[in-house]
Protein backbone atom coordinates (compact mmCIF):
# COMPACT_ATOMS: atom_id res chain seq x y z
CA UNK A 1 0.00 0.00 0.00
CA UNK A 2 2.63 2.66 0.54
CA UNK A 3 5.02 3.69 -2.08
CA UNK A 4 8.22 3.24 -1.34
CA UNK A 5 10.56 6.57 -1.79
CA UNK A 6 12.10 6.72 -5.26
CA UNK A 7 15.49 6.01 -6.48
CA UNK A 8 17.76 9.10 -7.15
CA UNK A 9 17.74 9.15 -11.05
CA UNK A 10 20.29 11.78 -12.57
CA UNK A 11 20.57 12.08 -16.31
CA UNK A 12 20.91 14.15 -19.23
CA UNK A 13 16.92 15.18 -19.98
CA UNK A 14 15.50 15.67 -23.62
CA UNK A 15 12.80 17.53 -24.34
CA UNK A 16 10.44 18.76 -26.62
CA UNK A 17 9.17 21.80 -27.37
CA UNK A 18 6.41 23.23 -29.42
CA UNK A 19 5.74 26.98 -29.54
CA UNK A 20 3.91 28.61 -32.41
CA UNK A 21 0.59 30.74 -32.83
CA UNK A 22 -2.61 29.13 -34.14
CA UNK A 23 -5.06 30.76 -35.89
CA UNK A 24 -8.19 31.41 -33.98
CA UNK A 25 -6.21 31.66 -30.48
CA UNK A 26 -6.13 35.36 -29.80
CA UNK A 27 -3.28 37.60 -30.62
CA UNK A 28 -2.00 40.84 -31.21
CA UNK A 29 0.73 42.34 -32.57
CA UNK A 30 3.46 44.07 -30.62
CA UNK A 31 4.74 46.82 -30.17
CA UNK A 32 8.50 47.32 -30.93
CA UNK A 33 10.57 47.12 -28.48
CA UNK A 34 11.99 50.77 -27.34
CA UNK A 35 15.78 50.38 -28.28
CA UNK A 36 18.36 53.09 -29.36
CA UNK A 37 19.45 52.81 -32.99
CA UNK A 38 23.44 52.59 -33.51
CA UNK A 39 24.82 55.87 -33.32
CA UNK A 40 22.95 56.49 -29.52
CA UNK A 41 24.29 55.11 -26.31
CA UNK A 42 21.88 54.51 -23.56
CA UNK A 43 22.61 54.95 -19.91
CA UNK A 44 20.64 53.23 -17.46
CA UNK A 45 19.89 54.47 -13.89
CA UNK A 46 17.16 53.83 -11.19
CA UNK A 47 15.67 56.00 -8.99
CA UNK A 48 16.64 55.19 -5.34
CA UNK A 49 14.74 56.05 -2.09
CA UNK A 50 15.03 59.61 -1.07
CA UNK A 51 16.41 61.00 -4.79
CA UNK A 52 14.61 63.15 -6.68
CA UNK A 53 13.55 62.84 -10.19
CA UNK A 54 15.35 66.10 -10.91
CA UNK A 55 18.42 65.06 -8.55
CA UNK A 56 19.09 61.69 -10.75
CA UNK A 57 19.23 64.54 -13.67
CA UNK A 58 21.67 66.65 -12.23
CA UNK A 59 23.88 63.33 -11.32
CA UNK A 60 23.50 62.24 -14.87
CA UNK A 61 24.96 65.74 -15.42
CA UNK A 62 22.36 67.52 -17.27
CA UNK A 63 22.00 71.44 -16.54
CA UNK A 64 19.47 72.85 -14.52
CA UNK A 65 18.00 74.66 -16.97
CA UNK A 66 17.61 72.23 -19.14
CA UNK A 67 16.07 69.75 -16.52
CA UNK A 68 13.71 71.85 -15.13
CA UNK A 69 12.20 72.14 -19.03
CA UNK A 70 12.07 68.49 -18.92
CA UNK A 71 10.69 68.29 -15.53
CA UNK A 72 7.61 70.56 -16.83
CA UNK A 73 7.46 68.11 -19.93
CA UNK A 74 7.22 65.24 -17.54
CA UNK A 75 4.55 66.57 -15.47
CA UNK A 76 2.21 66.74 -18.18
CA UNK A 77 2.27 62.71 -18.33
CA UNK A 78 2.55 61.98 -14.36
CA UNK A 79 3.70 63.49 -11.00
CA UNK A 80 7.92 63.86 -10.44
CA UNK A 81 7.11 63.54 -6.63
CA UNK A 82 5.37 60.49 -6.72
CA UNK A 83 7.44 58.01 -8.67
CA UNK A 84 8.68 54.73 -7.17
CA UNK A 85 11.56 53.94 -5.98
CA UNK A 86 13.69 51.47 -8.23
CA UNK A 87 12.22 52.99 -11.41
CA UNK A 88 14.21 52.92 -14.17
CA UNK A 89 15.27 56.07 -16.32
CA UNK A 90 17.03 55.43 -19.36
CA UNK A 91 19.23 58.29 -20.78
CA UNK A 92 20.12 58.41 -24.69
CA UNK A 93 22.73 60.12 -25.77
CA UNK A 94 24.21 60.67 -29.01
CA UNK A 95 27.94 58.49 -29.05
CA UNK A 96 30.33 60.75 -29.03
CA UNK A 97 28.20 62.76 -25.49
CA UNK A 98 26.81 65.26 -25.32
CA UNK A 99 23.27 66.59 -23.85
CA UNK A 100 20.77 64.06 -23.46
CA UNK A 101 18.38 63.44 -26.67
CA UNK A 102 15.82 61.44 -25.03
CA UNK A 103 14.92 59.87 -22.17
CA UNK A 104 12.48 57.48 -20.94
CA UNK A 105 11.04 56.95 -17.12
CA UNK A 106 9.40 53.84 -16.55
CA UNK A 107 6.58 54.61 -14.54
CA UNK A 108 5.20 50.98 -13.54
CA UNK A 109 5.28 47.74 -16.09
CA UNK A 110 3.26 48.86 -18.44
CA UNK A 111 3.12 52.44 -18.61
CA UNK A 112 6.23 54.36 -19.57
CA UNK A 113 6.81 58.46 -20.42
CA UNK A 114 9.31 59.54 -23.38
CA UNK A 115 10.98 62.65 -23.32
CA UNK A 116 11.99 63.94 -26.29
CA UNK A 117 14.32 66.80 -27.35
CA UNK A 118 12.74 69.60 -29.21
CA UNK A 119 13.39 72.70 -30.99
CA UNK A 120 11.88 75.02 -27.77
CA UNK A 121 12.63 72.57 -25.04
CA UNK A 122 11.44 68.96 -24.17
CA UNK A 123 8.33 66.88 -25.35
CA UNK A 124 6.43 64.08 -23.47
CA UNK A 125 4.54 61.26 -24.54
CA UNK A 126 3.10 58.67 -22.18
CA UNK A 127 3.44 54.82 -23.74
CA UNK A 128 1.09 52.28 -22.93
CA UNK A 129 2.84 49.03 -23.23
CA UNK A 130 0.92 46.50 -25.08
CA UNK A 131 1.24 43.11 -24.11
CA UNK A 132 0.21 40.38 -26.52
CA UNK A 133 -1.42 37.05 -26.10
CA UNK A 134 -0.10 34.27 -27.05
CA UNK A 135 -0.04 30.43 -26.65
CA UNK A 136 2.91 28.10 -25.56
CA UNK A 137 3.04 24.34 -26.14
CA UNK A 138 5.28 22.41 -24.15
CA UNK A 139 6.11 18.63 -24.05
CA UNK A 140 8.82 16.16 -22.80
CA UNK A 141 10.00 13.74 -20.67
CA UNK A 142 11.54 13.71 -16.97
CA UNK A 143 14.67 12.14 -16.42
CA UNK A 144 15.49 13.67 -13.23
CA UNK A 145 12.80 16.70 -11.81
CA UNK A 146 10.45 18.44 -13.09
CA UNK A 147 12.42 21.48 -12.68
CA UNK A 148 15.80 20.47 -14.83
CA UNK A 149 13.05 19.13 -17.11
CA UNK A 150 11.77 22.76 -17.59
CA UNK A 151 14.67 24.51 -16.71
CA UNK A 152 17.36 23.28 -18.91
CA UNK A 153 14.83 23.09 -21.67
CA UNK A 154 16.88 24.27 -24.94
CA UNK A 155 13.52 24.39 -26.90
CA UNK A 156 12.55 27.01 -24.35
CA UNK A 157 15.72 28.80 -25.29
CA UNK A 158 14.29 31.90 -26.17
CA UNK A 159 11.94 31.85 -22.90
CA UNK A 160 13.46 33.78 -20.10
CA UNK A 161 14.62 31.66 -16.90
CA UNK A 162 12.24 33.63 -14.59
CA UNK A 163 9.40 32.48 -17.37
CA UNK A 164 10.26 28.72 -16.90
CA UNK A 165 10.19 28.53 -13.42
CA UNK A 166 6.38 30.42 -13.57
CA UNK A 167 5.61 27.33 -15.26
CA UNK A 168 6.88 24.81 -13.55
CA UNK A 169 5.44 27.00 -10.14
CA UNK A 170 2.05 26.74 -12.24
CA UNK A 171 2.17 23.02 -12.76
CA UNK A 172 2.89 22.55 -9.30
CA UNK A 173 0.14 24.34 -8.04
CA UNK A 174 -2.23 22.54 -10.71
CA UNK A 175 -1.22 19.33 -9.34
CA UNK A 176 -0.01 19.86 -5.60
CA UNK A 177 -3.22 17.39 -4.54
CA UNK A 178 -2.37 14.73 -6.36
CA UNK A 179 1.14 14.25 -7.27
CA UNK A 180 4.27 15.60 -5.07
CA UNK A 181 6.66 16.53 -7.66
CA UNK A 182 9.89 16.23 -5.17
CA UNK A 183 9.45 12.70 -4.36
CA UNK A 184 7.15 11.40 -6.22
CA UNK A 185 8.46 11.87 -10.08
CA UNK A 186 10.25 8.93 -12.13
CA UNK A 187 12.72 8.88 -14.74
CA UNK A 188 10.58 8.18 -17.79
CA UNK A 189 7.65 10.42 -16.58
CA UNK A 190 6.01 12.68 -19.65
CA UNK A 191 4.07 16.06 -19.48
CA UNK A 192 2.45 17.92 -21.79
CA UNK A 193 0.88 21.42 -21.28
CA UNK A 194 -0.89 24.42 -22.45
CA UNK A 195 -0.30 28.01 -21.48
CA UNK A 196 -1.56 31.05 -22.41
CA UNK A 197 1.02 33.90 -21.78
CA UNK A 198 0.73 37.31 -21.81
CA UNK A 199 3.99 38.99 -23.53
CA UNK A 200 5.24 42.51 -22.70
CA UNK A 201 7.12 43.99 -25.85
CA UNK A 202 10.37 43.15 -24.09
CA UNK A 203 9.14 38.89 -25.05
CA UNK A 204 9.21 38.26 -20.69
CA UNK A 205 6.17 37.11 -18.97
CA UNK A 206 3.33 38.95 -17.58
CA UNK A 207 0.72 36.54 -16.49
CA UNK A 208 0.78 32.83 -17.69
CA UNK A 209 -2.17 30.48 -17.62
CA UNK A 210 -2.09 26.92 -17.89
CA UNK A 211 -5.20 25.76 -20.13
CA UNK A 212 -4.73 22.22 -20.13
CA UNK A 213 -1.78 19.82 -18.39
CA UNK A 214 -1.32 16.03 -18.66
CA UNK A 215 1.41 14.38 -15.92
CA UNK A 216 1.92 10.93 -17.10
CA UNK A 217 3.65 9.55 -13.72
CA UNK A 218 4.71 6.25 -13.14
CA UNK A 219 2.49 5.36 -16.31
CA UNK A 220 -0.47 6.92 -14.96
CA UNK A 221 -2.04 9.52 -16.30
CA UNK A 222 -3.34 12.83 -14.47
CA UNK A 223 -5.01 15.55 -16.49
CA UNK A 224 -5.83 19.09 -15.30
CA UNK A 225 -8.24 21.10 -17.85
CA UNK A 226 -8.84 24.96 -16.70
CA UNK A 227 -12.28 25.78 -16.44
CA UNK A 228 -14.39 28.66 -15.37
CA UNK A 229 -18.19 27.80 -13.89
CA UNK A 230 -20.77 30.11 -14.02
CA UNK A 231 -20.62 31.09 -10.55
CA UNK A 232 -17.64 30.14 -9.06
CA UNK A 233 -13.63 31.41 -9.83
CA UNK A 234 -11.81 29.16 -13.07
CA UNK A 235 -10.26 26.03 -11.13
CA UNK A 236 -8.89 22.57 -13.01
CA UNK A 237 -10.63 19.29 -13.29
CA UNK A 238 -9.88 16.21 -15.30
CA UNK A 239 -11.10 14.82 -18.49
CA UNK A 240 -14.75 13.36 -16.75
CA UNK A 241 -14.98 16.78 -15.11
CA UNK A 242 -13.86 15.99 -11.96
CA UNK A 243 -11.97 18.31 -9.55
CA UNK A 244 -8.47 18.42 -9.25
CA UNK A 245 -9.42 19.35 -5.82
CA UNK A 246 -8.30 17.23 -2.79
CA UNK A 247 -8.68 17.78 1.17
CA UNK A 248 -4.92 17.64 1.45
CA UNK A 249 -2.00 19.17 -0.58
CA UNK A 250 0.28 16.66 -1.27
CA UNK A 251 3.66 18.52 0.36
CA UNK A 252 3.43 21.42 2.88
CA UNK A 253 6.07 23.54 1.00
CA UNK A 254 5.99 24.73 -2.81
CA UNK A 255 8.24 22.86 -4.83
CA UNK A 256 10.20 25.87 -5.81
CA UNK A 257 11.26 26.42 -1.84
CA UNK A 258 12.54 22.63 -1.76
CA UNK A 259 15.94 23.08 -2.14
CA UNK A 260 16.41 20.02 -4.61
CA UNK A 261 14.11 21.56 -6.83
CA UNK A 262 17.04 23.77 -7.95
CA UNK A 263 20.47 21.76 -7.70
CA UNK A 264 21.14 18.79 -10.22
CA UNK A 265 19.74 15.96 -8.46
CA UNK A 266 23.08 15.83 -5.82
CA UNK A 267 21.20 16.30 -2.63
CA UNK A 268 18.23 14.26 -2.69
CA UNK A 269 15.22 16.38 -0.69
CA UNK A 270 13.97 13.32 1.37
CA UNK A 271 16.96 12.94 4.05
CA UNK A 272 15.32 9.88 5.15
CA UNK A 273 12.83 7.42 4.02
CA UNK A 274 9.04 7.49 4.77
CA UNK A 275 9.40 3.95 5.96
CA UNK A 276 12.20 4.52 8.42
CA UNK A 277 10.31 7.08 10.34
CA UNK A 278 6.89 7.40 9.16
CA UNK A 279 6.93 11.21 8.14
CA UNK A 280 8.50 13.18 5.05
CA UNK A 281 11.84 15.52 5.77
CA UNK A 282 11.69 18.30 2.94
CA UNK A 283 15.02 20.29 2.62
CA UNK A 284 14.27 23.98 2.95
CA UNK A 285 15.88 27.07 3.39
CA UNK A 286 15.09 28.09 7.58
CA UNK A 287 12.56 30.62 7.50
CA UNK A 288 10.80 29.31 4.71
CA UNK A 289 6.85 29.10 4.68
CA UNK A 290 4.96 26.10 5.48
CA UNK A 291 1.73 25.99 4.68
CA UNK A 292 -1.14 23.94 6.16
CA UNK A 293 -2.19 20.61 3.55
CA UNK A 294 -5.83 20.68 4.77
CA UNK A 295 -7.99 22.74 6.45
CA UNK A 296 -8.60 21.92 10.54
CA UNK A 297 -7.77 23.45 13.99
CA UNK A 298 -4.26 24.21 15.63
CA UNK A 299 -4.78 22.01 18.76
CA UNK A 300 -1.16 21.80 19.37
CA UNK A 301 1.79 24.58 19.33
CA UNK A 302 5.35 24.20 21.37
CA UNK A 303 7.92 22.00 22.09
CA UNK A 304 8.07 18.58 21.44
CA UNK A 305 11.54 17.21 22.31
CA UNK A 306 13.38 15.89 19.24
CA UNK A 307 10.63 17.58 16.64
CA UNK A 308 11.83 21.21 18.24
CA UNK A 309 8.99 23.89 17.54
CA UNK A 310 5.89 21.57 16.42
CA UNK A 311 2.57 22.68 15.32
CA UNK A 312 -0.48 19.38 15.20
CA UNK A 313 -3.66 20.50 13.16
CA UNK A 314 -6.77 18.54 13.32
CA UNK A 315 -8.78 17.95 10.46
CA UNK A 316 -12.17 15.99 9.93
CA UNK A 317 -12.78 12.79 9.12
CA UNK A 318 -9.88 11.68 11.48
CA UNK A 319 -6.80 13.03 10.14
CA UNK A 320 -3.89 15.56 11.73
CA UNK A 321 -0.73 16.70 10.27
CA UNK A 322 2.06 17.48 12.23
CA UNK A 323 4.94 19.94 10.99
CA UNK A 324 8.25 19.73 12.91
CA UNK A 325 11.83 21.29 13.29
CA UNK A 326 10.09 24.75 13.01
CA UNK A 327 12.04 28.03 13.80
CA UNK A 328 9.21 30.22 14.32
CA UNK A 329 5.66 30.14 14.54
CA UNK A 330 2.83 32.75 11.48
CA UNK A 331 0.21 34.62 12.61
CA UNK A 332 -3.38 32.89 13.44
CA UNK A 333 -1.79 29.23 14.58
CA UNK A 334 -2.14 29.49 17.92
CA UNK A 335 -3.39 26.73 19.83
CA UNK A 336 -7.30 26.50 18.81
CA UNK A 337 -7.06 28.83 15.85
CA UNK A 338 -8.80 27.70 12.37
CA UNK A 339 -6.33 27.39 9.84
CA UNK A 340 -7.61 26.82 6.05
CA UNK A 341 -5.78 24.96 3.46
CA UNK A 342 -2.49 26.16 1.85
CA UNK A 343 -2.45 28.82 5.16
CA UNK A 344 1.04 29.62 6.50
CA UNK A 345 1.29 28.27 10.20
CA UNK A 346 4.95 28.26 10.56
CA UNK A 347 8.77 28.46 9.03
CA UNK A 348 11.58 26.13 8.49
CA UNK A 349 14.04 25.79 10.86
CA UNK A 350 16.51 23.40 12.74
CA UNK A 351 14.86 22.96 16.14
CA UNK A 352 15.08 19.68 18.22
CA UNK A 353 16.89 17.05 16.53
CA UNK A 354 18.14 18.33 13.20
CA UNK A 355 21.40 18.21 11.49
CA UNK A 356 19.77 21.13 8.85
CA UNK A 357 17.32 23.19 7.75
CA UNK A 358 14.43 21.13 7.02
CA UNK A 359 10.54 20.46 7.34
CA UNK A 360 9.40 16.68 8.91
CA UNK A 361 5.76 16.27 8.07
CA UNK A 362 3.56 13.43 9.34
CA UNK A 363 0.14 12.52 8.87
CA UNK A 364 -2.50 10.65 10.92
CA UNK A 365 -5.49 8.77 10.46
CA UNK A 366 -6.93 7.80 13.29
CA UNK A 367 -3.97 8.16 15.29
CA UNK A 368 -1.96 5.68 12.38
CA UNK A 369 0.79 7.05 10.75
CA UNK A 370 0.07 7.27 6.84
CA UNK A 371 2.27 8.22 4.09
CA UNK A 372 0.26 10.98 2.36
CA UNK A 373 1.25 9.91 -1.23
CA UNK A 374 -0.46 6.64 -0.60
CA UNK A 375 -3.57 7.25 0.15
CA UNK A 376 -6.44 8.45 -2.02
CA UNK A 377 -8.53 11.39 -1.30
CA UNK A 378 -12.50 12.23 -2.65
CA UNK A 379 -12.39 15.10 -4.86
CA UNK A 380 -14.27 18.35 -4.06
CA UNK A 381 -17.52 19.27 -6.48
CA UNK A 382 -17.42 18.43 -9.97
CA UNK A 383 -18.30 21.12 -12.96
CA UNK A 384 -21.48 22.07 -11.92
CA UNK A 385 -24.69 20.07 -14.00
CA UNK A 386 -25.58 23.48 -15.53
CA UNK A 387 -22.34 24.26 -16.82
CA UNK A 388 -21.75 20.76 -18.51
CA UNK A 389 -22.82 21.70 -22.06
CA UNK A 390 -20.14 24.12 -22.03
CA UNK A 391 -17.52 22.17 -20.10
CA UNK A 392 -17.51 19.29 -22.55
CA UNK A 393 -17.26 22.10 -25.45
CA UNK A 394 -14.43 23.78 -23.85
CA UNK A 395 -12.78 20.58 -22.30
CA UNK A 396 -12.41 19.54 -25.90
CA UNK A 397 -10.91 22.08 -27.60
CA UNK A 398 -8.38 22.35 -24.43
CA UNK A 399 -7.94 18.28 -24.95
CA UNK A 400 -7.19 18.89 -28.99
CA UNK A 401 -4.85 21.21 -28.17
CA UNK A 402 -3.13 19.03 -25.57
CA UNK A 403 -3.59 16.02 -27.51
CA UNK A 404 -1.78 17.54 -30.49
CA UNK A 405 1.34 17.69 -28.64
CA UNK A 406 4.18 14.77 -28.66
CA UNK A 407 2.70 12.39 -25.81
CA UNK A 408 4.10 9.22 -23.83
CA UNK A 409 3.78 7.27 -26.99
CA UNK A 410 6.39 9.04 -28.87
CA UNK A 411 9.01 9.12 -25.82
CA UNK A 412 8.52 5.05 -25.36
CA UNK A 413 9.58 4.47 -28.93
CA UNK A 414 12.22 6.69 -28.83
CA UNK A 415 13.70 5.07 -25.99
CA UNK A 416 13.13 2.09 -27.64
CA UNK A 417 15.22 3.10 -30.18
CA UNK A 418 17.83 4.32 -28.44
CA UNK A 419 17.94 0.33 -27.06
CA UNK A 420 18.74 -1.16 -30.40
CA UNK A 421 21.58 1.72 -31.28
CA UNK A 422 23.35 0.43 -27.82
CA UNK A 423 23.33 -3.34 -28.53
CA UNK A 424 24.34 -2.99 -31.91
CA UNK A 425 27.06 -0.95 -30.86
ZN1 LIG B 1 11.83 13.63 9.66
Amino acid sequence: MLSAALPLVAAALTVVLVSWNRPGLPETDAVGGVYASAPEVVEVRSLSTGVTFGQLLEDAGMRSADSGNLLLAFREQANPRRMRSGAEVRIVRRRWGGDPLRIEVDLDRDRLVRLERARSGWTSSLIELVTTTDTVFVAGEIRSSLWTAILGNEGLGGVPLADRRQMVGRLDRVFQWQIDFSRQIRQGDTYRFVLERERRPDGSMRSGQLLAAELVNGGRPYYAIRFEPSDEPASWFDLEGQSVRRAFLMKPIELSRISSGFTNSRFHPILRRWRAHRGVDYAADSGTPVQATGSGVVIRRGWGDSYGRVIDVRHPNGFLTRYAHLSGWARGSAVGSRVTQGQVIGYVGMTGLATGPHLHYEMHVGGRAVDPIAIDLPAEDPVPAADMARWERERDGRLRLLLGLPGPETFRERRTEARVVDSDG
